[in-house]
């Protein structure tokens, strides 16, 4: 263990460990949560709890929605809201922080991995600006859902353990139930974070975060000769896979801000991201994304840019030369198109059964791509209706399903012969390759209809149980079941959300 890590007491709920507190004070405000009126928990995330090392059975009890509220604090924990910086649209705004979010501490969960437990939505903090602190239910919902699916697709995240309602309203356009979720990260460092420093020219707390950053989430580069250049390489690394991964299961962030971009390389802040439904590279869903600027296509051109913006953080630690520094920087940057062409290639390749493609296989996925955007056919059924075409080599037959996709079918059936043919040169057995293709083409994903529909039912009626039914499906999205056909479906025309609004 790193020498910056101090032991905290155990306790009954969370064996709190915690090492952000232990940095220096400008890094944080502290503060506890807000009590709320009358908590009650909605959904306790047990297999997530038990990776953690906590006993779900602990927050089944009053004093375990208390804790998950807010109104009790734990032992040992040491509750903070943390200091950040951010460009939000490609604005810079010097100080953010946690306006609506308060970290407990961290645990060390089953594989000794250090793991953030925050509250959002848990009450005003110094950084609430105009804000109340609080997330109304469908925001939580929503996350909750989306986090736990992407984890479920193996795409890195932060994740949900609990969500409680507070018992109290909110008031956005109307009033509506508030919710607190409990979220846990690798960390909630953002590269706003090193922004925050950054701006106020604070050499000293930018290294101090740095090596914070690097013992807890890149300590193999400490023997490196210069460590925080390949602080910067790792973490180029880990968001160009990163963003492959959700182009590869159709995810669009929404708000990709660089105080929204973990220094962990996981999925975080989900606002008013989304899963495409018919696929164009041009999807935007967010409603406050008017230019666009946070496109489907255009998620590995964002990343590159934050990337930029945490690479002129760093310029003081990567040499003491300014002119040495940039050249550093750019290298660095240099890598990202490669790294994320080589990711994004892999994935698409795995996509349609030729892992071991060739360049030509590669635009064969392309074209694929381009017929399914002239002929609007839906993204997540397309890639898994395929997998069940791959172990039938000569029989045309099939195709009906995924044929039927397409505005024009004659558009699949043209591509269809070309892979057709592809597939029989290769000498990977059919029911290997439609058996490897399940595995990385889901069947459930949270699509907006369902996920709307989950959210309506809770705040109309109370009723969590469309919220649980459709958790239960997307915690398993590479399962076959038949009986859950209903959530492999598009939307119907009157039931296709255009937009989605910021998480608050
Ligand atoms: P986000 O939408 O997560 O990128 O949030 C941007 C900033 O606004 C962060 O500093 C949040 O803490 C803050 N914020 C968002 N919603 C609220 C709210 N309801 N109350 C206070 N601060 C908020
Ligand atoms: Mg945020």
């Amino acid at each position: 263990m790193n020498s910056m890590i101090d032991q905290a007491p155990t306790g009954r709920f969370f064996s709190f460990d915690n090492s952000y507190a232990r940095l220096p004070e400008s890094f944080y405000v502290r503060l506890s949560p807000t009590p709320v009126k009358n908590p009650q928990l909605i959904q306790l995330n047990d297999s997530l709890a038990h990776e953690l090392n906590l006993e779900p059975k602990d927050f089944l009890t009053t004093e375990g929605t208390e804790i998950l509220a807010g109104n009790r604090i734990a032992n040992g924990s040491e509750p903070l809201a943390m200091a950040y910086a951010g460009h939000q649209f490609g604005n810079f705004v010097p100080q953010l922080g946690d306006g609506r979010a308060i970290l407990l501490g961290e645990v060390l969960d089953r594989n000794g991995r250090r793991r953030d437990i925050q509250l959002k939505g848990s009450g005003p903090t110094p950084y609430s600006r105009r804000g109340d602190g609080r997330s109304a239910i469908g925001p939580v919902l929503r996350e909750y859902l989306i986090s736990e699916a992407m984890a479920a697709l193996g795409v890195p995240t932060t994740r949900a353990l609990a969500a409680v309602t507070t018992g109290e309203l909110v008031w956005r356009d109307i009033p509506l139930p508030s919710a607190i979720l409990t979220r846990t990260a690798a960390s909630h460092i953002r590269i706003g974070t090193f922004q925050f420093f950054a701006a106020r020219g604070d050499k000293e707390m930018i290294k101090i975060l740095a090596d914070y950053a690097i013992d807890r989430h890149y300590p193999e580069v400490k023997e490196a000769a210069n460590p925080y250049r390949c602080f910067l390489d790792c973490l180029i690394q880990r968001q160009a896979k990163l963003v492959a991964q959700w182009l590869h299961i159709g995810f669009i962030h929404g708000v990709m801000n660089t105080d929204n971009t973990s220094i962990a390389g996981e999925t975080i802040d989900y606002g008013p991201c989304a899963f495409m439904d018919t696929y164009h590279p041009a999807t935007v869903f967010s409603s406050i994304d008017r230019q666009g600027r946070y496109s489907y296509a255009n998620q590995p051109v964002i990343a590159k840019w934050n990337l930029m913006r945490l690479a002129e953080a760093l310029l003081p630690l990567l040499a003491n030369d300014t002119a040495k520094a940039i050249n550093e920087a750019q290298e660095a940057l240099d890598t990202f198109n490669s790294r994320f062409e080589s990711a994004n290639t892999l994935g698409l390749l795995n996509k349609i059964g030729l892992p071991n493609g060739s360049d030509e296989d590669l635009t064969l996925a392309q074209d694929l791509l381009k017929r399914m955007a002239d002929q609007k056919a839906d993204f997540t059924l397309t890639f898994r209706r395929l997998c069940d075409l791959a172990d039938s080599a000569d029989d045309q037959k099939g195709d009906t399903s995924a044929r039927s996709l397409f505005a024009n079918p004659l558009a699949f059936d043209d591509w269809a012969m070309k892979w057709r043919k592809r597939l029989s040169e290769d000498n990977i057995d059919p029911a290997m390759r439609r058996e490897a293709m399940s595995r990385v083409n889901p069947s459930f994903i949270p699509r907006n209809h369902l996920v709307e529909e989950a959210i309506t039912a809770a705040i109309e009626s109370e009723d969590f149980s469309v919220f649980k039914a459709l958790l239960g499906v997307l915690t398993k999205p590479f399962d076959v079941c038949p009986k859950c056909n209903r959530y492999t479906k598009p939307p119907l025309p009157d039931q296709v959300v255009h937009q989605t609004f910021c998480g608050t």
